[in-house]
């Protein structure tokens, strides 16, 4: 029997139900976006200041004039052509921080996407009353690959760089050194990235954030599998993003290097592909490199130099809903270890309070023999205690855990 004719009355309702949702809560968005939001009053001329300009673009005086080459402390009264500003200078920087404005409907996608995401992966996926003999058939990738590709094109492309979850950081971190005039509402805008990451593991990354996706579908391309075989070390790339990001904020306060309000990442987001927009080299070449390491490797840019990464890493433990074992049915096979294109996987089993980031990925929610791995509640009961999963390890199989 196929997927679909597998699922029960109540799956249909739910998948139906689901559906609507996601197009009523687009269209709130729609709504919603005031078509005003993306579009300046005035075009700025060198005729005007600083002062007159950074409002508009929705700046402080100091980041439109890092913006502009000039030094944070430059005349914010004077007209731009005394600071020796070409018009066509500022076009450029203009239009690089329009892009940064956010896109208010994406948020409204994103919400969509991860509602779907979290129905498929706790009511949907696998059929109710399914004998496991079918799992081959539960969580089919089409459902996956559909929001993937909804994601790069509506989130992406559609609907420019601004706003995605790493902006979400980084916007944060800036506003503490006065780049942006309010801090506020960059909190509340991280706080809404961390919600869709934790009412399911990661989702909005796993899901819904257009580079992780991007990563995601060339990942998912039939080539190299020997050599996707080989998983990073968390150690390694975790290790990696934390001293990345110390660096940043090092940099960014003028603690080390002496120039407040530089921002590395600034040189490392790839999420200006989107806009295609990139207006340093070192973007360009980030991007490429992310992209062509994503044919081999799972999401480089998440694993190594994201900060939204590694914030929702943190953030994932205390996720509503992620994958569970359950230790009284697990043989230790390491079937799932194996399925698991991170270190996710191995760690839940092994019982680790800051396992490795889990993507809400579902590979290895349809290979157990043993009907031990679900997605479902943190708080429901069936899934493993950290306690007896340890104890079960050790009892079961570790050298097949090891080896995976
Ligand atoms: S970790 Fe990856 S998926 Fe998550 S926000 Fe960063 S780029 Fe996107
Ligand atoms: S395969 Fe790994 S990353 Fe994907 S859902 Fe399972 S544990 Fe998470």
């Amino acid at each position: 029997m196929t997927y679909l004719q597998q699922l029960s009355k109540a799956q249909w309702t739910w998948l139906l139900g689901t559906l609507a949702a996601g197009v009523a809560i687009v269209a709130a968005g729609w709504i919603a976006e005031s078509p005003l939001d993306r579009t300046s009053a005035t075009a700025p001329t060198t005729a005007m200041s600083i002062r007159e300009i950074a409002p508009e673009l929705d700046v402080t005086g100091k980041s439109l004039a890092r913006e502009l080459g000039l030094p944070l402390d430059a005349p914010k009264g004077k007209p731009l052509r005394k600071l020796a500003v070409s018009q066509d200078d500022l076009d450029h920087v203009v239009a690089h921080l329009l892009g940064h404005r956010p896109a208010n409907l994406k948020y409204y996608v994103f919400a969509a996407i991860v509602l779907w995401g979290l129905v498929f992966l706790t009511r949907l996926g696998r059929p109710d009353g399914a004998p496991n003999a079918e799992r081959k058939t539960w969580y089919p990738r089409m459902a996956y690959l559909l929001a993937l590709v909804v994601a790069v094109a509506v989130c992406g492309f559609a609907l420019g760089k601004s706003p995605n979850p790493m902006e979400g950081v980084v916007k944060v971190v800036k506003s503490m050194v006065g780049l942006y005039p309010s801090v506020w509402d960059k909190v509340v805008a991280l706080l809404f990235f961390l919600g869709l990451a934790i009412v399911g593991n990661k989702l909005i990354c796993g899901w819904a954030c257009p580079f992780g996706a991007v990563q995601e579908l060339l990942y998912s391309l039939p080539f190299f599998k020997q050599i996707k075989r080989r998983k990073v070390p968390f150690v390694l790339s975790n290790t990696v993003r934390t001293l990345l990001f110390a660096t940043v904020l090092l940099l960014l306060f003028g603690i080390v290097g002496g120039q407040k309000g530089f921002v590395l990442y600034h040189f490392l987001n790839p999420f200006n592909l989107f806009g295609l927009d990139f207006e340093h080299g070192a973007i360009a070449v980030t991007t490429v490199v992310v992209l062509l390491l994503a044919l081999l490797t799972y999401r480089p840019f998440c694993q190594f130099i994201c900060p939204f990464g590694l914030v929702s890493w943190l953030a994932e433990r205390l996720s509503l809903a992620r994958v569970r074992v359950d230790a009284s049915r697990c043989n230790g096979c390491g079937t799932c270890v194996r399925a698991c294109p991170t270190d996710a996987a191995k760690h839940v089993l092994a019982g680790r309070w800051f396992a490795a980031d889990c993507y809400s990925c579902a590979r290895c929610l349809n290979v157990c023999s043993q009907e031990a791995i679900r997605y479902g509640s943190a708080f429901a009961r069936g899934g493993v205690e950290a306690e007896a999963r340890n104890s079960d390890r050790q009892r079961h199989t570790p050298d097949a855990l090891a080896d995976a």
